[in-house]
């Protein structure tokens, strides 16, 4: 429902709704996919998780960053959250954004933040530094920032969307970093993106197959969806790719039931876990990918079968009602 998708990447790029939504806090069942915003909470998350067996990889999130100082907040609070996961000897790593550290506005200090995060990283146990991608717009100052730096740390990878018709090339520029393999969570043009889903899962597929047999670092498989897990897995017997060489990754509070398997199972896996006050557009996203997502949200204002009998109509209403409520929220303050 490609309406429902285009509203929901509208809100979730749209500044005003971020910032209202961030001094309102979590709602509409945005905590039960976010790891809450103190330092307790998110240390609370990982051991629970640790003790599964599962990894994490943290978000600090917050996407519009407009200036130095909100830069240097955002790195700062990453090396918060990497100093309380070294000191509680947790099993985790870090994901950022470069928009987070800067590169909106001057990409030199996205660079210096990141390397100051990554020196650091390195004393805390060459923690893992994994720079998430964004929108097409800011590739190239990921690749850029990358080049620099891949000399300098062993510890730092990034992410490959699927959809984007540069993908391919990607994976053969970075055989020796570990990379995240990802769909892709915006909104792309055909100039640069395949649109449907059957073009995307079918080079979803294709490059983790040729990453998983010519990488020399480790390939994130980042998916809840189980018919590519089912097929993946399969590849991987039949080709006797070792254990070390690939993980699985979800997203916190989806799909913990095929998560706690595929732990169970041996693989290793790890769940990307948001965490911070800056929920909305991560969130939006969510609902992007999946109406059914929605059910997040039905959860706390009705019950879910609900929205299975009025489908398309109730993702709308909800849709529409997620915006208005924070309109009136910011209204009546
Ligand atoms: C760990 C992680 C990190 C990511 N990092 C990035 C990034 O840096 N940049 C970026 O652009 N994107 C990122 N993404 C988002 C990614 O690009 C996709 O948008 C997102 O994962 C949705 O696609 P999917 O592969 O999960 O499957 P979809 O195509 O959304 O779903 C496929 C099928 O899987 C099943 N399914 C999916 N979700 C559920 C569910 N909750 N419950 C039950 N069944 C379900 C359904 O059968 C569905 O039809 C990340 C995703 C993950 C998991």
């Amino acid at each position: 429902m490609p309406i429902v998708k285009n509203f929901f990447i509208g809100l979730s790029n749209n500044p005003f709704l971020n910032k209202t939504a961030k001094e309102i806090g979590p709602m509409f069942g945005a905590k039960k996919v976010v790891a809450g915003n103190t330092i307790t909470d998110l240390v609370d998350t990982i051991e629970r998780l640790n003790n599964k067996g599962i990894t994490v990889t943290v978000d600090c999130l917050g996407e519009f960053v407009l200036n130095e100082g909100e830069a240097i907040q955002a790195k700062d609070q990453i090396l918060e959250v990497m100093y309380a996961i070294y000191n509680h000897s947790l099993d985790g790593h870090m994901s950022i954004k470069l928009s987070q550290l800067g590169s909106e506005f001057d990409i030199d200090l996205a660079y210096r933040n990141l390397r100051e995060i990554l020196l650091k990283a390195n004393e805390f146990g060459n923690m893992h530094i994994n720079i998430d991608t964004e929108k097409y717009d800011s590739l190239f100052d990921i690749t850029q920032v990358l080049d620099r730096l891949k000399g300098e740390f062993k510890n730092v990878g990034t992410v490959i969307q699927a959809y984007l018709y540069k993908a391919d090339a990607l994976i053969d520029k970075y055989p020796e970093l570990r990379l995240r393999m990802v769909k892709g969570a915006y909104k792309e043009n055909e100039n640069i993106a395949y649109q449907t889903k059957e073009d995307i899962d079918e080079n979803y597929i294709r490059l983790i197959k040729k990453r998983l047999l010519n990488a020399n670092n480790v390939t994130s498989i980042a998916t809840h969806d189980d018919k590519i897990i089912t097929h993946i897995k399969q590849f991987i017997k039949d080709n006797n790719i070792e254990k070390d060489k690939y993980e699985f990754q979800m997203l916190y509070g989806f799909r913990s039931d095929l998560a706690g398997l595929l732990a169970r199972e041996g693989n290793h896996f790890c769940i990307y876990v948001p965490y911070g006050d800056d929920w909305f557009s991560y969130f939006m996203r969510r609902l992007a990918e999946r109406p059914q997502n929605l059910n997040l949200m039905f959860l706390e204002l009705m019950k879910p079968e609900i929205l299975k009998k009025t489908g398309f109509v109730a993702s709308l209403l909800t849709a529409i009602g997620v915006s208005s409520a924070l309109i009136y929220k910011v209204l009546k303050k």
